[in-house]
């Protein structure tokens, strides 16, 4: 019997494991699909809000703020990516002037500092990129971007390190609630577990319902389409850009990745609240977003761009986030985490373990250890750093993406560490081969092989990214 099980391991559920891990907890995470961070993880903005905008009294306004405060130090012990570049909202009349001193009030009364209004001329000398249309800006220092896909990752492979336990491919289908524990099914496996706690993501309604048979809340889907340009394109804008905000979210903003790519979106288009896997792009939309963009910075170079993406916000009915302990004894929703859901994971893990912790009286773990070991990037490197690793381990030798100059050593660490990539798409998330510019075109097969070697499968059991996503059907000729 387990104390804890976790449903869903975006990154919502992968840091609530991992800051349970400092106790003495038994926990486990179940995933539906055959990675970590499948779901809303891998498709959003990637930015670590500074917090000024969720209002002020909200869980949002709360985490959010919490969040960004620790972002650094979390990535810094979990070797995560994060560079706190800032951001800037710009103000186009006379109303998103007023809008400006509006978020500023409310980021101030969350307690976030240096927030400042810049005029006309300091936003052309920090972003010459922005529209001349554009009046002023709210600059916040604090913002910063990262790689979601990486810390939810990192948190689930420090959690495992520390002895959690993940069961991938395990759909929840359905909860059987007993006096003093949960059976959890996913049609063949039985978990038993003292506590449930539901971070599903766009399926948390669901999965509460399994539960309560009248759930205080829906998440409905709300889409938001991407642009991915090259890193040629890199420089064309330093900071986070937003317009001002509207009653749909943030805007369209252009921003850099912490990889020198250039990202452009989302949208924000409300899909029925069935269309829970509907992570399409369509022509229509990217050119909405296109044109949003265009309205905000000048002479974009889409002619640069490598990919399209799109990802689902967890739009839930009560408008804030849902964190805490439900009606049902036992069971703890995390859901409607849209946006700064990701800024706020970081402070939601250490809240939700505390609330955890406490009811079930755990003693924190006397042998936690919170650094996850260093992921080397041999691009990195300098010349000597390369030439004696290559020494050590010729695996380091062997480029396997010449877009990213990814090594086969990178690969291999990548597959055995725990919470190791299994697919083509989670050793990308991993270690970034397939990222460039030719999009794994050249490399892809390369990895595969790599893959099935390693895993002791055949290449054809090799998915792309999801259940039964097989690239090879067999070898040519054999017909
Ligand atoms: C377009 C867009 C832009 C965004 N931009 C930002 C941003 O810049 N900054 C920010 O802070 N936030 C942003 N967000 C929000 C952020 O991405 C989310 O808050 C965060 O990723 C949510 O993580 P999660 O773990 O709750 O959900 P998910 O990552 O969706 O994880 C839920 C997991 O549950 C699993 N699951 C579902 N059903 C079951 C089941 N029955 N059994 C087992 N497992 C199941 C899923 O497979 C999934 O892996 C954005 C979101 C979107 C869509």
């Amino acid at each position: 019997m387990y104390d804890v099980v976790v449903i869903g391991a975006g990154v919502i559920g992968t840091a609530v494991a991992r800051e349970l891990m400092k106790f003495d907890i038994k926990v486990m995470v179940l995933e539906r699909e055959n990675d970590v961070a499948c779901g809303t993880t891998k498709a959003n903005s990637a930015i670590v809000h500074a917090g000024y905008d969720a209002p002020y009294g909200t869980l949002k306004g709360k985490f959010n703020a919490w969040g960004n405060r620790i972002f650094g130090e979390v990535c810094e012990t979990l070797n995560v990516p994060f560079k706190r570049i800032g951001s800037l909202v710009c103000a186009f009349s006379e109303e998103d002037l007023a809008t400006l001193e509006a978020l500023k009030h409310n980021g101030e009364l969350l307690g976030i500092s240096n927030l400042e209004i810049v005029d006309q001329l300091s936003l052309r000398a920090m972003e010459p990129n922005v529209s001349d249309d554009a009046v002023a800006a709210l600059y916040a220092p604090t913002a910063g971007i990262t790689e979601p896909w990486e810390l939810a990752i990192a948190y689930m492979e420090n959690a495992m390190d520390n002895g959690a336990e993940l069961k991938l491919n395990f759909e929840v289908k359905t909860i059987e609630k007993k006096c003093d524990h949960y059976i959890i099914s996913d049609g063949n496996t039985l978990v038993e577990a003292k506590y449930v706690v539901n971070a599903a993501g766009v399926y948390a309604d669901q999965i509460y319902h399994m539960v309560c048979d009248v759930p205080e809340f829906t998440i409905t889907p709300r889409r938001g389409q991407y642009f991915l340009l090259d890193k040629s394109a890199k420089d064309h804008v330093r900071r986070i850009i937003f317009p001002c905000p509207s009653n749909k979210g943030k805007g369209t903003l252009v921003l850099p990745t912490v990889n020198g790519n250039i990202l452009i979106g989302p949208d924000s288009e409300d899909l029925e609240i069935s269309q829970k896997e509907a992570t399409e792009t369509t022509l229509e939309r990217l050119n909405l977003v296109k044109q949003l963009a265009n309205h905000l910075i000048k002479d974009i170079p889409f002619s640069e761009n490598i990919t399209t993406f799109s990802g689902l916000r967890a739009e839930p009915s009560t408008d804030d986030f849902i964190i805490g302990f439900s009606q049902v004894d036992g069971f703890y929703n995390i859901a409607g985490m849209k946006s700064p859901g990701l800024s706020s994971a970081p402070a939601i893990g250490i809240y939700v373990a505390d609330e955890i912790s406490g009811v079930l009286n755990a003693a924190r773990r006397t042998r936690f250890e919170p650094k996850r070991s260093i992921r080397i990037q041999f691009e990195h490197l300098n010349d000597l750093q390369k030439k004696a690793l290559i020494e050590r381990n010729p695996a380091y030798g062997r480029v396997i993406c010449r877009c990213e100059m990814i090594t086969e050593g990178e690969i291999l660490d990548a597959i055995h560490r725990n919470c190791g990539g299994t697919t083509l798409n989670g050793i990308k998330r991993r270690v970034r081969p397939g990222a460039g510019r030719c999009q794994g075109g050249f490399c892809g097969p390369r990895v595969v092989e790599i893959l099935a070697r390693e895993l002791g499968c055949a290449m054809e059991s090799v998915c792309q990214e999801g259940q039964s996503s097989y690239i090879l059907v067999g070898k040519t000729k054999s017909l």
